[in-house]
């Protein structure tokens, strides 16, 4: 459902990813792990051309994607994301944030967006606090707030980055429960995390990057068993 095809980026004079090849299959978990500045982010916001790429193609279910294509609304409805920071409107409730798209972008009657926003809270545990304001939640109850909105728009894909990074341990596992639910409900994730328990659980395939490149991709027994190459049992050693 995704493929990468000799893909590279720059920021100005920066290649921040080179030739990058990679094929995603539907229904597949991918944990992407690495250095800070290895160009992960990036790799994954070129999915849905939240950054534009320069050179080669990336393919989301079937269509090549480009910053300035027809139909980029559409790719961003299959492909769901989730960020570090939740960015929820901190002014609206939370049955707000997670209708707003729906209403206004997606033209959804009122009600059907709230029934199907409910519905969503229900999966992530929180229905409880759908008038409440983003700022009255905690961080690992906002997050699962933002993976209900992502999940309103109804994608195939769902792309996570670094998804409990800023949490406190104890908001970390509802979080990730919640990533585990959606994993064993058949959902394509590719997930940005050093969260390695969740990798060796939920990814059938962990890739390593590495100054814009992708250095290793291995099953994550035989990644965090044996990695191959110097640079992955570098960085092993200092997050595990
Ligand atoms: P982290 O683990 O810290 O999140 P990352 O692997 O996600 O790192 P990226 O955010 O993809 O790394 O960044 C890769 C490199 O590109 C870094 O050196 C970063 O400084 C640079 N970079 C990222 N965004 C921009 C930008 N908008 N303009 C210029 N350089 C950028
Ligand atoms: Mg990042």
């Amino acid at each position: 459902v995704i493929r990468f095809d000799g893909v590279s980026k720059w920021f100005g004079q920066f290649q921040v990813l080179a030739d990058i090849n990679l094929t995603v299959g539907q229904g597949e978990k991918i944990v992407i792990c690495g250095p800070s500045g290895s160009g992960k982010s990036t790799m994954i916001r070129c999915i849905n051309q939240l950054e534009p790429h320069q050179e080669g193609t990336i393919h989301v279910n079937g269509r090549a994607v480009h910053h300035d294509m027809k139909g980029l609304d559409a790719v961003r409805r299959e492909v769901g994301m989730v960020f570090q920071q939740f960015n929820l409107y901190p002014h609206l409730t939370v049955l707000e944030n997670l209708t707003l798209a729906q209403v206004w972008v997606h033209k959804t009657p009122r009600k059907i967006a709230e029934e199907k926003a409910h519905h969503f809270l229900e999966r992530v545990h929180i229905t409880e606090q759908a008038k409440k304001f983003p700022g009255q939640l905690s961080g690992g109850q906002q997050q699962r707030v933002a993976i209900a909105r992502a999940l309103c728009a109804g994608p195939k894909i769902m792309l996570f980055d670094e998804p409990t990074s800023s949490l406190d341990p104890e908001m970390i596992k509802e979080v990730l429960d919640v990533m585990v639910d959606l994993a064993e409900d058949g959902m394509t994730m590719i997930c940005v995390t050093h969260e390695m328990a969740f990798a060796r659980r939920v990814a059938n395939r962990v890739i390593f990057m590495d100054a814009g490149r992708i250095v290793e991709q291995a099953p994550p027994e035989q990644f965090f068993g044996n990695p191959q190459t110097d640079r992955a049992k570098l960085f092993l050693s200092q997050v595990l």
